[in-house]
């Protein structure tokens, strides 16, 4: 089975130049071969499918036009995937599924390095770098988020991108069904909420980091740097010109920071569901929770996406998949909250504001840590 992985990498400034290259030489041939095939179809003649238009380039074009040479020196992977692109984005038009395919421009498209594994050298991973083809070893941030070599994964492909001034590496690995793996511990039962992130019932509450001093302080610094861009704007309007390059300059610094607060919570995230993992559960309880209803509560939506709470289960999922660990999921409706873990009734008035569950058997309990207990000893739930 193939998984995907996503990560922020730091370049050398050495590797960005690179990186920047090929991907605009990719941008390049892309749009290149999307005018060619145009031209074509309107003199009547027949597509070029991606073969025989890199045929026609290397012994036609190129030997014509030796100014056009420096596209050669480009990771030949990487350009020959995004001629296969075009050719892909052709036959989905040709199969009426899309419009015609647009030419990418520069800066707002997402055009990316793709490489592949073609010697056993290439797309070795270790857990703080990972070596791609034509570039070599690049930093990740992310220490051990992707699966290393060294633990028997294989990385078959990948691509390199980038986002205002970050670069990220998406890389395919192989991943065997058979991997036997030691869970067994007793399960787990995880209760998600907005007060706190997570509540598990082994004891372990992680906190909601948009709580934390450090995101406070980056979100109203956020928030400021919002308004200041949005004050540019208005000043344009009034007709200061020169406010053009001041715009484009606070763009970037409210990105910078739109992604700073992005990859916190990210990293918590991952933190997190490692740190559960680690504890090797044979198996783990979540609720489904309901994000989509709670995001159309626009009292509520702010606070359920700055939490994440699909990341985390996706991310989960992937770790519980690679562990062996099954993840078993409760329909919203199982009342985890509502049911006393000492004797089973259910109070129906138990309100939001109710932090502490108390029952008439005597049972006093923190209501979220009670709602974790009854996730770990749900018996109906979904294997997914
Ligand atoms: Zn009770």
């Amino acid at each position: 089975m193939l998984k995907s992985f996503k990560t922020e990498i730091n370049p050398s400034e050495e590797q960005k130049v690179k990186i920047h290259k090929t991907i605009g030489t990719c941008r390049f041939i892309y749009n290149f071969y999307l005018a060619h095939n145009k031209e074509l179809y309107d003199n009547g003649e027949k597509f070029m499918s991606s073969n025989r238009f890199r045929v026609w380039l290397n012994n036609e074009y190129l030997s014509e036009h030796p100014e056009y040479s420096w596209i050669k020196e480009a990771y030949s992977k990487a350009v020959t995937q995004s001629v296969n692109n075009g050719q892909t984005a052709f036959t989905r038009f040709f199969n009426h599924e899309s419009a015609f395919p647009k030419f990418k421009k520069k800066g707002r498209s997402d055009v990316k390095m793709y490489f592949v594994k073609n010697n056993p050298k290439d797309c070795r991973c270790e857990r703080h770098r990972i070596n791609i083809p034509s570039l070599g070893w690049v930093r990740i941030k992310e220490k051990g988020y992707i699966p290393t070599t060294k633990d028997g994964y294989v990385i078959k492909s990948g691509t390199v991108s980038m986002k205002a001034d970050r670069y990220y590496v998406s890389v395919l690995v192989e991943i065997s069904n058979n991997k036997i793996a030691d869970n067994s511990n007793a399960g787990i039962g995880i209760d998600l909420g907005l007060r706190d992130f997570a509540i598990v019932s082994n004891g372990k509450t992680y906190k909601n980091i948009n709580k934390s001093a450090r995101l406070k302080k980056l979100e109203k610094q956020l928030i400021r740097e919002q308004r200041c861009l949005f004050r540019k704007y208005e000043n344009l309007k009034k007709g200061e010109v020169t406010q053009r390059a001041n715009i484009q300059k606070q763009k970037l610094k409210v990105q910078k920071l739109h992604h700073k607060i992005d990859n916190i919570r990210t990293d918590y995230i991952n933190k997190t569901v490692a740190e559960i993992v680690k504890t090797k559960p044979s198996y783990i309880t979540i609720e489904d929770l309901n994000v989509k209803g709670m995001m159309k509560n626009r009292h509520l939506s702010k606070a359920v996406a700055s939490q994440k709470f699909y990341k985390f289960r996706t991310k989960l999922q992937i770790k519980c998949n690679e562990n062996g660990i099954e993840l078993r999921v409760v329909d919203r409706w199982y009342p985890s909250s509502k049911t006393c873990h000492c004797c089973g009734a259910i109070k129906k008035d138990l309100k939001l504001s109710d932090r502490i569950f108390k029952c008439s058997c005597g049972y006093v309990e923190d209501r979220d840590f009670n709602a974790a207990l009854n996730l770990r000893d749900a018996i109906t739930y979904e294997v997914a």
